[in-house]
């Protein structure tokens, strides 16, 4: 292995020992972005303040077009802020290494023309890893996601589901501190996403990364998340911070239909459809 490289191999039990520090995964500062457009300034966040603590599974919800995607962008580094502070794992946002961070869009960023073993082989050899250990570790996380036996076709052979559980082989097989996530399921059925969603609870368990996972749909906020910011209406400000005091593991599709669920989603929901109806009454 190359001098200073981290061993993608290491056994999966050392990941889920490490331990969360008090610093958190990312930490959000008096954020705003304007964007200037041929008709004027949009403001599209105001002032947004929060953070992840590392390890933690964070969702964020708001009414679409209030600000998610822009939001996650900056925090990936792919935007520049307008004003406020970004710090992930404690350094400056543009200082960050870009393998500290993973980021899962809804549609999948897979090359058509490679295999699923070279696509998720991609992420390593971008980073300098030799192939033969590229090729092992790429297909440790090719079963991982269950599709051994699929490492050679090519994403136009596999459906919607399977293409997204190589696009979450990509992420996971560099082992990112922090994984964004923008409405990564929201094109798949019902019964698909909720396999996905147990899948990404496992894999998250199992990896100890930091979750902030955007999603306009509030019941796959609380199956999934252990604390919901729910944003307003553009331009996107943080409305208010919920926790989910819901034990773990969970089954989506079960979690659904407990009382203590229930309560959750009604008592969200009020906040949130102000705001969805806010989203409404400007368009
Ligand atoms: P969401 O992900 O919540 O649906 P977005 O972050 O995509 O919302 O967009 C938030 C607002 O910012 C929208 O009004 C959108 O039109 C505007 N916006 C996003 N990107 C740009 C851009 N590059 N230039 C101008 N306006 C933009
Ligand atoms: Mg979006």
């Amino acid at each position: 292995m190359a001098p200073g490289a981290t061993d993608m191999r290491a056994p999966l039990a050392t990941m889920a020992a490490r331990r969360p520090t008090d610093v958190p995964a990312i930490e959000l500062t008096g954020l705003s972005k304007r964007f200037q457009t041929a008709e004027g300034t949009v403001q599209a966040i105001e002032r947004v303040t929060f953070a992840v603590a590392s390890g933690d599974f964070v969702c964020l919800v708001g009414p679409s077009g209030c600000g998610k995607s822009t939001l996650l962008n900056i925090i990936a580094g792919l935007l520049p802020a307008s004003a406020g502070e970004v710090r992930i794992c404690g350094e400056p946002g543009g200082s960050v290494r870009p393998d500290r961070i993973g980021y899962v869009f809804q549609r999948d960023a897979l090359l058509p023309w490679k295999t699923a073993l070279q696509n998720v082989m991609l992420p390593l050899l971008l980073r300098g890893v030799p192939p033969a250990e590229s090729r092992e570790t790429a297909r440790h996380w090719v079963h991982k996601v269950g599709l051994a036996g699929f490492e050679h076709h090519y994403p136009s052979q596999l459906s919607g589901g399977m293409r997204k559980r190589i696009a979450l082989a990509m992420t996971m097989v560099y082992r990112p501190s922090i994984i964004l996530m923008d409405e990564p399921f929201a094109a798949l059925d019902v019964q698909t996403r909720n396999l996905m969603e147990n899948e990404l609870l496992a894999l998250w368990a199992e990896t100890g990364s930091a979750i902030l996972f955007v999603t306009h749909d509030l019941e796959e906020a609380i199956a999934l998340a252990d604390r919901i910011v729910v944003l307003t209406a553009a331009p996107a400000r943080v409305r208010c911070e919920y926790p989910v005091p819901l034990e773990r593991p969970r089954d989506v599709a079960e979690i659904r239909t407990t009382s203590a669920f229930l309560d959750i989603y009604r008592h969200i929901w009020r906040d949130l459809r102000e705001e969805v109806a806010a989203s409404h009454g400007r368009r």
